[in-house]
């Protein structure tokens, strides 16, 4: 069978270099002898693996010397407990902007740990925009303000950082990371699960500024502390060896073909190509607001419920793969990250077309 073009928002494509390169080595890794899914954590040819791995990961975000790259397990949705645990300070606060589902659920996991607010919230309009908020909006005690910078489900991007003065901007940027160039230094957390855009689900990267780490409450679980996993070069137990492989071969590519500028410059390419014919015509429909559109999931609607079904199934024969929207929200989802091919997208516009021609709404 030939590969399709698979729009699944997660876990999702990867590149096909990457891929190949992984199975031309899967048998028989470097003279190890053995595969790196055979490899102890502790081993001599392990140890460049994962050095690798972040090496080319702060290279490619320019990551400057006073972060750490963690290398974790239990996705993001782990990070919505692990950030108030180790940011939140006992009886202190933290604020919240509530733009998505995941955003929504990160905050309702820091609720538990003390008092957090919700700053802004796009909920009342099913989170067609990002809201905006400035500086004086946010709590001046609060440990942290927390986004969620690409929602994923609804297909708005943040269009700005917040301006959060001194107070640690922490992000979640599961469905966005290594999609652009982004200035880690205004951030002071920012976390993915890696199955969106950087490798196979199991592993989550933490990006954390130094002098926030070593804060976690005393009854923090050891596997979430920040501090643990920081002096323990996240090898306290045993990491996502495979996965952590995978992430590197997934940054040495974007590097090969010109780091995240030129990654940038194809997204956009992507994403123009598929929201212009969006506009172009009144078929179906974008549903989010345009100037927080984001790049990597696309959503639009007939706005007709079977013709949404019909549209999905037809696709998913032709060889588009996973368009249909998330089960909250209905309608249609293509997620175009960083390993899906322009031709991908081209395709996609032209069943568009056609279906549309061939299914007339009366
Ligand atoms: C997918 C996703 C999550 C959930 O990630 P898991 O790794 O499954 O826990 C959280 N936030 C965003 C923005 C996502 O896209």
């Amino acid at each position: 069978m030939e590969r399709v073009y698979n729009f699944s928002a997660g876990p999702s494509m990867l590149p096909l270099e990457v891929l190949e390169k992984a199975k031309e080595e899967m048998l028989c890794y470097g003279e190890s002898g053995m595969s790196v899914l055979e490899m102890s954590h502790r081993s001599k040819d392990y140890e460049p693996i994962i050095q690798g791995a972040e090496a080319a990961l702060r290279k490619l975000m320019n990551i400057p010397d006073n972060y750490k790259v963690l290398f974790l397990q239990g996705g993001a949705s782990t990070q919505f407990a692990a950030v108030p645990l180790n940011l939140l300070s006992v009886g202190g606060k933290a604020d919240y902007i509530v733009s998505g589902q995941f955003s929504n659920k990160a905050y309702k996991e820091a609720k538990k740990y003390g008092d957090v607010s919700v700053v802004a919230s796009s909920a009342a309009d099913n989170f067609s925009y990002v809201p905006e908020i400035s500086h004086a909006d946010i709590r001046p005690d609060a440990d942290y303000l927390h986004v969620c910078f690409n929602n994923t489900i609804y297909g708005t991007k943040f269009h700005y950082i917040p301006d959060t003065g001194d107070i640690p901007l922490v992000a979640d940027m599961s469905s966005c990371i290594i999609s652009e160039p982004v200035d880690v230094s205004k951030f002071g957390v920012i976390y993915a699960g890696a199955q969106k855009n950087m490798a196979p689900a199991g592993l989550t990267i933490v990006i954390i500024r130094e002098d926030l780490v070593g804060k976690a409450r005393p009854e923090t679980p050891s596997m979430l502390d920040y501090k643990l996993m920081v002096e323990n070069n996240s090898m306290y137990n045993t990491p996502p060896c495979f996965c952590i492989y995978m992430c590197k071969l997934v940054c040495e590519w974007i590097l090969s073909i010109g780091g995240l500028e030129e990654m940038k410059r194809r997204n956009e390419k992507k994403a123009s190509l598929l929201y212009d014919y969006l506009d172009s015509q009144d078929y179906y429909t974008a549903p989010v607001v345009a100037r927080n559109r984001s790049m990597m999931n696309v959503t639009f609607v007939t706005g007709v419920e079977e013709l949404d079904k019909k549209f999905a199934s037809e696709a998913a024969k032709a060889g588009l793969k996973n368009l249909k929207g998330h089960r909250s929200v209905g309608g249609m989802r293509a997620s175009i990250y960083n390993a899906m091919p322009y031709e991908g997208v081209v395709k996609l516009v032209e069943f568009m077309k056609k279906f549309a021609e061939e299914n007339p709404k009366d």
